[in-house]
């Protein structure tokens, strides 16, 4: 692990709310590596007969509070040290909604856009056959994130299925509702954004009509965008890996949802309903009043953070925000919701969905929003006081509540032997 690693980045993170806290430095030394890592390389045939192989992961960083919980990301850049880095965030964002899950994350380095649906099919079953002894419905249980859905998911749900004998539900989330997953799971991380920014607008003077920039487009920026627009507020621009719109009047969300159903960028709306090109890399830049970082890591760092406009910014990407600019945007006084808060709704309604698995009996919609909305509701407002209290941002805050609930656990364990924790 190198200086520069992102783990050692998000580990400043750890320093400044240990900072905040009388902890024993054993806890510290115990969150600051991952528990395991492994790594395979999985071997699939393609369509046209060759065989290609991809390098996958799983990290299950930490497990003190429970199982490790945490999605699977297919991508060209995946790398060790981010699965690792993502596996960190997800033990502080289950520790932040207390729930009863330690945080783990997997990846497989792959451009799944480049695969048929066949070979995408093959590559997700590779993937469990793989990593059948690490993940359990009480050891490890992983879910979508980037570049991953619920059909892959029911893959692999149905690939475990065959190799332990029997149907395993909770083994993952983020299922199909036919194969037991959960209504409300799929724009549950949006959704409990969403929330959040409702509870604390007043607290923190959002406009009841507010101007919204999102990064990214694909499950959080379109439901976000889509929640805010039935709200009242105005969507004036949105990115996604191929260009950006802006239209200071709103843009035509629906426009845009349908663009991307149909496989679209949101570029080709361009031209239309007042929609207009702008360079992605100015969409932080964009004149509003909230920013939703909803793609990838790193996005606001040391050259953009001073351009930002926005007053709010709702981190529903993990890790968009580099500690450097977090300086730059708390001088601007810009209030941060960060990522293990801000989207930790999709990791809630998982847990909702392996709850039900494990009782076997299914809730209502409305019952998952209602339970959603009071987790974010009753964290949020504790962060946003701790935040209050100690004069610090909502992201310290967050890792301070985060990791007195950890340390706690760390400690209640005994101290003889980290490993079997
Ligand atoms: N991948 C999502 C996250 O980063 C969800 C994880 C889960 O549902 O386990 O929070």
């Amino acid at each position: 692990m190198t200086e520069d690693s992102l783990l050692n980045h998000a580990l400043v993170r750890l320093d400044e709310a240990a900072a905040h806290l009388s902890i024993d430095p054993d806890v510290i030394e115990k969150l600051k590596y991952a528990r395991e890592t492994t790594k395979v390389r999985l071997m699939i045939r393609m369509d046209d007969g060759s065989r290609k192989s991809f390098l996958a992961w799983r990290c299950r960083y930490d497990d003190t509070r429970g199982p490790t919980k945490g999605g699977i990301r297919f991508h060209p850049e995946s790398t060790a040290d981010e699965v690792e880095t993502l596996a960190f965030w997800m033990t502080f964002k289950c520790a932040v909604m207390n729930l009863p899950y330690g945080g783990g994350k997997g990846a497989v380095q792959v451009d799944p856009r480049k695969l048929s649906k066949a070979e995408l099919e093959r590559l997700s079953r590779a993937y469990i056959q793989a990593f059948a002894r690490i993940i359990g419905p009480d050891r490890d249980i992983p879910a979508p994130d980037v570049y991953t859905n619920s059909m892959i998911m029911g893959w692999m749900a149905d690939e475990y299925a065959q190799i332990v004998g029997q149907a395993e539900p909770a083994v993952i989330t983020g299922k199909p509702i036919a194969l037991g997953g959960s209504l409300g799971r799929g724009d549950a991380t949006a959704r409990g954004g969403f929330y959040l920014v409702r509870h604390l607008a007043e607290d923190c003077g959002l406009a009841e009509s507010a101007r919204v920039a999102v990064q990214g487009f694909g499950n959080a920026g379109q439901h976000i965008a889509d929640l805010l627009a039935s709200d009242g507020h105005r969507i004036v621009a949105v990115s996604d890996s191929e260009g950006a719109v802006v239209c200071a009047d709103g843009l035509d969300v629906a426009l845009l949802l349908e663009a991307k159903k149909q496989g679209r960028s949101v570029l080709s709306t361009a031209g239309q309903a007042g929609h207009q090109v702008l360079a992605a890399d100015q969409l932080v830049a964009v004149d509003c009043d909230m920013l939703v970082p909803a793609a990838l890591e790193n996005m606001i760092h040391e050259g953009n953070a001073g351009t930002v406009k926005a007053k709010l910014i709702l981190e529903l990407a993990n890790g968009p925000v580099t500690p450097e600019a977090d300086k730059i945007l708390a001088g601007k006084g810009v209030v941060v919701f960060p990522d293990i808060l801000a989207n930790a709704g999709g990791v809630t309604v998982s847990y909702f969905e392996w709850v039900q698995n494990r009782q076997g009996y299914y809730w209502t919609e409305e019952e998952i929003h209602q339970r959603l909305r009071s987790i974010m509701e009753r964290e949020g407002r504790a962060i946003w006081t701790i935040a209050g209290e100690k004069q610090m941002p909502m992201r310290t805050a967050a890792y301070v509540h985060a990791l007195s609930r950890l340390a706690e656990a760390i400690e209640a364990h005994g101290t003889q032997n980290f490993f079997m924790s």
